[in-house]
């Protein structure tokens, strides 16, 4: 008999793994290729930074689940605060003149904690309808300003943004446009802030000038009139943490400003503490009109999202916008809100966002100082508790004369498997070793958490000798 069980439980695993195999389609998943490895792992419990599987083995979640279980697993907290609104209202609508206490106490306290000028926020239940929120508001917005040719919202390639249609479609990501006949119309993408990728020649600092400018030559190509709004993270998750140099952000301020267009900052992964401030936008040094949220503001304990609106745009929404047909039936979910409560509760009280910027933050940094020696280790960065690797065949001091490996040859997902046989894990985009960890990390964990990586890249190493790749 399988059963959603506690931590406690005896599972049969080859069971549970049959079963998934069955009947269970998982994202971004290919199923025949993940019949073939033996099925998913199960995972059955979390405490702090670590997780344990089905067959009670302990790992090191390098990856906050999906980067967002921001203040650790267990938290009890949360469990009683989501129980206790559970039983008191599980549900009702925000549609019909209607609210519930966390809803509202809720959208008082992100108030508070978004940068200044940030007074509304609109609920969704995930990061793909924020985004899809924001798609939709940006051109209300212009409407409204009677400037309705104003459509074109600019991303950038290699972004990511969600997997709804518009979400998907303000995405850069070129195998998810291969899919389904994306992108929407109306949406353009310039090219990432990718140092590595196409700074040679340049210092860091000229590098985030030249690839914001490729905003304005955008701008300038579809002409100003036409465009609603600019997108984007201001480090690039799932695009493989890319950390724009300090000087990027603030052109792309300038020019935002400079042609009146809207400025996004998807804060999905970022906000809640992730780079040491509440929001991104606060440490890279820009002002933005709208703020996409989810994930860090639960924890991932319940699914919740949505879109800060600053006084510019709410100004003209809601002071003479008329009905915004938009919403959903969970915006403003009274558990979903009961749950971000309790998490902005222990964010605040344990000052973890302040811990990521003081201490922890630096100490993976030290880290993975120390990471990049290895000699499978082209180079390592961090941006507070995001950190990221390249593993390179041939190792030769500088991020444009390193010689990487072959794409075919897949070693992050190699190295990837080596991690999670040996309990912790790093997510692999493409050659790109990442880690988010929990922002309840200790120092001591950060070590740890490091000491297993350099072991694992000695077991990658030999395993790629023995393939005949290095
Ligand atoms: N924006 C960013 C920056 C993200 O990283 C993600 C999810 N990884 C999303 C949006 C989409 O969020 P969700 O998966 O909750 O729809």
């Amino acid at each position: 008999e399988l059963q959603a069980g506690t931590g406690a439980t005896v599972y049969d695993t080859a069971a549970l793994k049959q079963l998934d195999t069955a009947h269970h389609l998982h994202p971004f998943t290919d199923h025949a290729l993940l019949r073939q490895r033996g099925g998913a792992r199960v995972m059955v419990r979390g405490d702090g930074i670590y997780l344990w599987d089905s067959d009670g083995r302990k790992i090191i979640d390098g990856m906050s689940g999906l980067w967002c279980v921001n203040v650790g697993y267990g938290r009890t907290g949360i469990a009683d605060a989501v129980y206790a609104q559970m039983q008191a209202l599980p549900f009702y609508n925000s549609f019909f003149n209607t609210t519930n206490v966390p809803a509202v106490l809720l959208a008082e306290q992100l108030a508070q904690l978004a940068p200044p000028k940030f007074g509304h926020v609109f609920f969704t239940s995930s990061g793909s309808e924020a985004n899809d929120t924001v798609v939709r508001m940006v051109r209300r917005y212009w409407d409204l300003m009677e400037q309705p040719q104003r459509q074109v919202i600019i991303s950038r390639r290699n972004a990511y943004h969600g997997s709804t249609m518009a979400a998907a479609s303000l995405g850069g990501m070129a195998g998810m446009h291969a899919q389904g006949g994306l992108p929407i119309p109306g949406i353009v993408h310039i090219g990432q802030p990718s140092y590595a990728e196409a700074g040679q020649g340049m210092s860091e600092a000229e590098f985030g000038i030249k690839a914001a400018g490729w905003l304005e030559e955008q701008i300038l190509e579809l002409g100003a009139g036409q465009v609603a709004a600019f997108i984007g993270e201001p480090v690039q998750g799932a695009g493989g943490v890319i950390i724009p140099p300090p000087t990027y952000w603030p052109e792309i301020q300038r020019i935002c400003d400079k042609y009146g267009i809207l400025l996004v900052s998807d804060e999905v992964i970022c906000g809640f503490g992730r780079l040491g401030r509440w929001f991104g936008c606060e440490l890279m040094g820009f002002q933005p009109d709208l703020i996409a949220f989810a994930k860090g503001v639960t924890s991932g304990y319940v699914p919740l999202g949505g879109v800060l609106v600053s006084a510019r745009v709410a100004e003209v929404l809601v002071e003479r916008g008329g009905d915004f047909n938009h919403g959903f039936t969970y915006s403003g979910h009274p558990v979903a809100c009961a749950a971000a409560l309790e998490n902005i509760r222990i964010l605040r009280e344990e000052k973890l966002v302040e811990k990521v910027a003081a201490e922890t933050g630096p100490h993976l940094k030290a880290a993975f100082a120390g990471l990049a020696l290895h000699p499978l280790v082209g180079q390592a960065e961090t941006c507070a508790l995001v950190a990221a690797l390249d593993l390179v065949r041939v190792k030769r001091g500088s991020v444009h004369a390193n010689e990487r490996f072959a794409a075919k040859d897949a070693v992050g997902m190699i190295c990837r498997g080596h991690m999670f046989d040996n309990g912790v894990i790093m997510r692999a985009v493409g050659d790109r070793m990442i880690v988010a960890p929990p922002l309840v990390i200790t120092r001591q964990q950060i070590d740890e958490m490091a000491e297993r990586i350099w072991a694992c890249l000695d077991l990658t190493l030999n395993d790629l000798k023995a393939r005949g790749l290095v």
